[in-house]
């Protein structure tokens, strides 16, 4: 299964950029890479389009709405130009694509200290170059292994409070909060 879903339309534009807006929906306001929400990143500044076949290498794809990814400034300029051979591709060692498969769970393996480790050639390739096992990304997984389970921590305190009748609407307003701060952080 794919990590993202392109839903929207757009029409046919002379400059990608355009396509931004775009793109924020389709890739829920996150980095096609590295997952962070613009959310955590400080807003929409730190985001580029990504072209994920590389412009210098492939001038035909540079207008493609398929071919653009949201990114996040870092994770973009990592990746660059850099494009496999097609000696490599044959064996595996290409870039994951987001719009395709789950990297997270077909390609890497994600460790409790936050470094991802290759299962695939793909992984490993795909990690190399993005270089997600970069010191932020490190203490940003670790940061949402922490959040996620304090919200698991409130979900079990809520589901508890949730069997006082008199408590019900209160929960369910807590819950709504629960769940867009989730959305908002992608966790
Ligand atoms: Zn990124």
């Amino acid at each position: 299964m794919s990590r993202f879903e392109r839903r929207e339309t757009p029409p046919q534009f002379e400059d990608y950029r355009q396509y931004r807006p775009f793109l924020r929906r389709d890739f829920s306001y996150r980095c096609a890479y590295c997952e962070r929400a613009e959310a955590i990143l400080g807003g929409d500044e730190s985001f580029e389009i990504d072209h994920h076949r590389p412009a210098a290498k492939f001038p035909e794809f540079v207008g493609h709405y398929p071919n653009l990814y949201y990114s996040c400034g870092r994770c973009n300029r990592h990746k660059s130009n850099t494009w496999p051979s097609g000696g490599l591709i044959a064996v595996g060692f290409r870039f994951a694509d987001p719009c395709q498969e789950d990297m997270y769970s077909e390609h890497l393996q994600e460790m409790p200290d936050g470094q991802v480790r290759p299962l695939t050639n793909c992984g490993s390739y795909s990690c190399e170059h993005i270089r997600l096992n970069r010191p932020a990304l490190l203490r940003w997984r670790q940061e949402k292994r922490r959040m996620a389970e304090q919200l698991r921590a409130l979900d079990h305190i809520l589901a508890a409070a949730e069997r006082d009748p008199g408590a019900r609407d209160l929960v369910a307003a807590i819950k709504s909060l629960i769940a867009q701060e989730r959305e908002r952080l992608s966790l």
